[in-house]
């Protein structure tokens, strides 16, 4: 009888097996075509400073929507993309479009703001990167300042040395650097310090905590101060409530992002929110924080 349930055990699982196999298959099969057919989209979600209360940057998050699939999220995609190299075309054509939008928007008379563009490892990992970085911003038009590379501990820790000359590269040429997520690693943030970074974004499960009795901002906090002396700003992502941004604001932290403020949205409600300067209501800016 044990033998019999270990059979139908094994069974299950072996069927359960070829199905995610099967599965992902099909999704590489989709994820081969999406590009030129056309499927990928990039949605922006902005980041916005503490002191002014405005839209100071977005964030370009890649969309799929496939015709039989329906929307397929970036974290169902991404790793098959980074496992089967597709990740690189994808991601020449997520940078093009990232930095012509922003172009377009400054085209448009609208305050130039930065954008951020996520990459991945095996981007990282191209020996051409820098160069055609570089090829973008000058085929775009885009000045290099207002282009922010978005990086994970993860990429920073590997290879070190190599690492240490791509970055060298890319602040030669201008751009911004973020650490993504940070907090989820294992770097610490005096291991970083040996990296040209410019921001540290605060992972969510961070921000998250901030209104909870037992945390009440301590981490956040401590990841702020330390960022701040060693000269680097910082971002808090994933700020989903008033409550969230007001300790961050007083904790010093420099932008926010997150569903509060807005979730990712089109080019055009992004054009729309700068053409009507919207902005965090005043009493919650860093500037009023100090005076309380
Ligand atoms: P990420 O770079 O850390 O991006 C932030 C993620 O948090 C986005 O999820 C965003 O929609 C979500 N988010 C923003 N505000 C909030 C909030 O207030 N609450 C919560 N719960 N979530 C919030 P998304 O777009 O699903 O992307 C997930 C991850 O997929 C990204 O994390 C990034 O690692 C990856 N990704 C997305 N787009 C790209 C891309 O163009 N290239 C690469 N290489 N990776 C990408
Ligand atoms: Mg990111
Ligand atoms: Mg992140
Ligand atoms: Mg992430």
């Amino acid at each position: 009888r044990a033998k019999e349930t270990g059979r139908n055990t094994f069974q299950f699982y072996a069927a359960a097996m070829n199905e995610a196999a099967l599965q992902r298959v099909r999704l590489e099969k989709h994820l081969r075509n999406a590009l030129e057919r056309g499927e990928f989209t990039l949605q922006y979600q902005p980041q916005v400073d503490l002191h002014s209360g405005r839209i100071v940057g977005v964030e370009a998050l890649l969309r799929w929507q496939h015709p039989e699939l329906g929307a397929v999220a970036p974290d169902k995609f991404i790793g098959l993309a980074e496992e089967t190299g597709l990740i690189v075309p994808i991601g020449a054509w997520i940078i093009r479009t990232a930095c012509a939008q922003n172009k377009a928007w400054q085209r448009a008379g609208l305050a130039p703001i930065r954008m951020a563009v996520n990459l991945s490892a095996r981007q990282f990992a191209q020996r051409d990167l820098v160069k055609s970085v570089a090829r973008v911003l000058e085929e775009t038009g885009l000045a290099p300042e207002y282009l922010d590379i978005e990086l994970t501990e993860t990429i920073i820790m590997s290879a070190v040395e190599d690492t240490i000359a791509v970055l060298n590269d890319f602040k030669a040429l201008g751009v911004q650097l973020s650490i993504d997520d940070f907090g989820t690693g294992y770097s610490s943030l005096a291991y970083l310090q040996r990296f040209p970074i410019d921001v540290l974004k605060i992972d969510r499960a961070f921000v998250h905590d901030i209104t909870h009795a037992i945390d009440n901002g301590a981490i956040a906090n401590a990841i702020i101060a330390m960022a701040h002396s060693l000269g680097i700003e910082v971002i808090a992502e994933g700020v989903e409530t008033e409550a969230q941004c007001e300790i961050l604001s007083r904790n010093m932290c420099d932008e926010i992002q997150g569903y509060w403020f807005s979730r990712p949205t089109s080019h055009e409600a992004i054009g729309r929110m700068l053409e009507e300067g919207k902005c965090i209501p005043a009493h919650l800016l860093r500037s009023q924080g100090r005076q309380r």
